[in-house]
């Protein structure tokens, strides 16, 4: 912003500063309140429906430097998207400084803050045996604590969430009413007098013990290697000792979870770095206060129990983020695993007499509160992918962030996602807010929980959609609840969501070459995409180049049996007899496949992703899959010990088709086929698959690039959360001269589907 004039140094004025961004509920107004009162201004500060708003009065070389603190100093929680500052009629009297009540003004577009992991003050008040919150597992302030998770309406107040029912005590009520108090206006404020309490229950939901004995029950429980259902922030975790294998073992059986990797929560970074290598940015990602779970490469002969992540080299680690993880990781002394509360596939478990229900057979005892959950929010998953953030799921800690569209959208938005790793997004004049993570809506619970989260995302965001915006696809439950709301909607291509995805959040508006390697998505012929090469912006794309089609033999079966795959690419790359004679080896039912693929008209498919679970069936790692993506992320992890640079080069084709580039993979399947037979070891196998697929792909985008004079490519698609794959790509790219876009803070996989479709559908021309 500019500043308010140049004048008499000692000229006296007034100005109304708007600031907007994340500034409720993250000590914003006290912040304020005590620069004003320093610097000898008099006036007011409130909340309101477009952020905070500021009048002060006094010196101009004191109203500058007030100014220049808002925007530079905000305090840790907040996000100051703009400060703008407009001179006004000084008043004849005024004195003093006040924070005004919030007023309810108009319908609410003011971003509620993340929930944020406890902060080292309270930390160390939770600590302190002389302290009043000693060993309170409720502990926060306006630095931390939960948010999003317990607010049920804005402007953010603690009668507008599931705080409403606690009163405070006078003494937590002074702290409130402070202005000069870290606690002043920390909505979920409390103490052990007046505050949430912990209750040991048995699976029953008879309770045993409250309080302070009830943390000492679960403990004990923990250190004899039981399984706990333990509420948090925004769900209940399942928890054991991470370095016991019975129980790892028991609860992967009661869980019903047979190779899905498990969550690890240890006591502190020095911890985590002894389990697994960290990089700066995994450090950073770990102690921040969003506290996502951070994949990392492990260590050899860590003490956590190899079942925790079968088959592969890296492991999910967090830190603990609210008082009671603190308390119970001190208390127990050993990596825990805290895996999302629920059966298999199932939602999350965030109310408390669901979880009985749900989590009672799963478990030993349950360690719970009465502060209700009002969101059901997962914990985040992040990685560093040399050195850069990649967020793989947004969720506690991410949601409800808010990122800012290029301009102001010509309508209200809502996108409701792809079928798997649903999210939804809201489009509000310049913010685009995507949802937390919602799940697969293949799942009863998991749709019911959809339904919920684009109500209350509406609902807290004053959103009344003038667009609806879908998946082209007419199967997904999503396309369908769409279609049946009555309002104007707008298909968006599957893999043009993706592209737009990465295009919102690196601030791009295209055209671009859009590389989308995913699983599978519909387009607009009719076939299963997921190996495509689009020429794209904000508006539309045009299919440039693709992946060659195969058939996807077996529907949904193909996606969970990987050698289906393998005998379709077999048979592409070496025809019928080889094809018989691999597929063969891999299941009793090639044959089978075969005859679909000759004569059953499979439908077609140019998928990346089922190109690498036929390459992870041909190599011998993989025919069965019990969770999505597993054969991929293990051929990455198989070629994990290869140095990118030293894995062989294989031939991959390409031609042209109706002016499209096809990649061809059918020789580089061959020479997977040819080198696995000659007894190679699968690693390096996997490794050479690895870079001859990117370096493939990269000159396809390259050839695109040219032909059409655009300088940019963006990776986005499932398949780009494979590092290996991403970098090399990435690399090759940037030797040809090309500037490549990748994500960062949205998934590259379906969970940012419902970004792009709200990027598309804030600008889509009149509908
Ligand atoms: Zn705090
Ligand atoms: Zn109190």
């Amino acid at each position: 912003m500019g500043r308010t004039g140049v004048g008499v140094a000692h000229r006296r004025l007034r100005v109304r500063v708007r600031v907007r961004g994340t500034v409720q509920g993250v000590g914003f107004r006290p912040f304020v309140y005590r620069h004003a009162v320093a610097l000898g201004l008099a006036g007011f500060v409130r909340n309101d429906s477009e952020g905070v708003l500021i009048e002060a009065q006094g010196l101009e070389t004191a109203v500058d430097e007030l100014c220049r603190v808002l925007e530079e100093c905000a305090p840790p929680l907040a996000r100051v998207d703009a400060v703008e500052a407009t001179t006004i009629p000084p008043l004849a009297a005024s004195d003093g400084f006040e924070i005004v009540q919030s007023k309810d003004v108009g319908a609410p577009a003011v971003p509620v803050s993340f929930d944020s992991a406890t902060c080292d003050e309270c930390l160390a008040e939770v600590d302190d045996a002389s302290n009043r919150r000693y060993r309170y597992p409720f502990t926060n302030c306006t630095n931390c604590g939960p948010r999003y998770t317990i607010v049920i309406a804005v402007p953010y107040d603690r009668a507008a969430t599931t705080m409403a029912t606690f009163h405070m005590c006078a003494e937590c009520l002074t702290e409130y009413e402070d202005p000069a108090d870290r606690r002043f206006h920390a909505q979920p404020n409390a103490c052990p007098r007046c505050g949430p309490q912990l209750r040991y229950a048995d699976t029953t939901g008879k309770v045993f013990s409250q309080s302070e004995e009830a943390l000492d029950m679960a403990l004990d429980a923990l250190r004899s290697g039981r399984i706990l259902a333990v509420k948090g922030l925004g769900g209940y975790h399942l928890a054991t000792d991470a370095t016991d294998a019975d129980a790892v073992g028991e609860l992967r059986r009661r869980k019903a979870r047979d190779d899905k990797p498990f969550a690890v929560m240890v006591g502190d970074l020095e911890e985590a770095g002894r389990l697994c290598h960290l990089d700066a940015e995994a450090s950073r990602l770990l102690v921040s206060p969003r506290r996502p779970i951070v994949v990392a490469a492990r260590r050899s002969g860590s003490l956590v129990d190899r079942a925790v992540a079968p088959g592969l080299r890296e492991i999910g680690l967090m830190l603990p983020y609210t008082p009671l993880h603190h308390l119970l990781m001190s208390g127990v002394g050993r990596p825990l695993v805290m895996t999302s509360g629920n059966l298999s596939d199932d939602p999350i478990a965030h109310v408390d007499e669901d979880a009985f229900e749900r989590l009672g057979p799963l478990v030993d005892g349950v360690l719970l509160h009465d502060r209700a959950i009002q969101v059901r929010c997962d914990d985040s998953v992040v990685r560093s992918a040399g050195g850069r953030l990649q967020a793989l799921r947004r969720s506690r800690g991410y949601a409800p962030e808010t990122f800012r569209l290029p301009g102001p959208a010509l309508r209200q938005v809502l996108a409701v996602g792809a079928e798997s790793k649903n999210t939804v997004s809201v489009v509000k004049g310049s913010m685009l807010v995507p949802s937390h993570h919602i799940g697969d809506l293949e799942h009863l619970a998991t749709y019911e929980s959809f339904v919920h989260a684009t109500r209350h995302l509406c609902h807290l965001y004053g959103v009344e959609p003038e667009l609806v915006v879908h998946d082209l696809h007419p199967e997904y439950l999503s396309t369908k609840y769409a279609l049946e709301m009555g309002l104007d909607t707008l298909a968006v291509q599957h893999h043009h969501a993706h592209v737009a995805s990465c295009l919102l959040e690196r601030r791009r508006t295209g055209p671009v070459v859009g590389v989308a390697f995913d699983g599978l998505g519909l387009g607009p012929d009719g076939s299963l995409w997921g190996g495509e090469f689009l020429v794209a912006d904000l508006h539309g794309f045009e299919r440039a180049g693709h992946l060659a089609a195969v058939g996807l033999p077996g529907g949904s079966a193909a996606i969970k049996e990987p050698w289906r795959m393998a005998v379709t690419w077999a048979r592409a790359a070496l025809g019928e007899d080889a094809a018989q004679a691999i597929g063969s080896k891999l299941d009793p039912r090639a044959a089978q496949v075969l005859a679909i693929l000759e004569r059953g008209n499979p439908p077609q498919t140019t998928s990346a992703g089922r190109l690498f679970d036929a390459v992870a069936a041909l190599v011998g790692i993989r025919s069965r899959i019990t969770y999505e993506g597993q054969a991929a992320i293990e051929l990455e992890a198989l070629a994990g010990s290869v140095a990118p640079e030293e894995a062989p080069l294989y031939p991959v084709g390409t031609s042209r088709t109706e002016g499209a580039i096809v990649l061809d993979p059918r020789p580089l399947v061959a020479c997977v086929i040819e080198e696995i037979e000659r007894g190679t070891e699968p690693g390096i196998v996997a490794a050479g698959f690895h870079r001859s697929l990117a370096h493939a792909l990269s000159s396809v985008a390259g050839e695109i690039a040219r032909d059409r004079d655009i300088d940019t490519v963006a990776l986005s698609g499932g398949v780009f959360q494979n590092v290996r794959l991403a970098q090399a790509a990435e690399l090759a790219l940037t030797d040809i001269g090309l500037r490549v876009l990748v994500h960062r803070e949205v998934p590259p996989n379906d969970a940012g589907i419902s970004v792009g479709q709200a990027a598309v559908a804030a600008f889509a021309p009149a509908v």
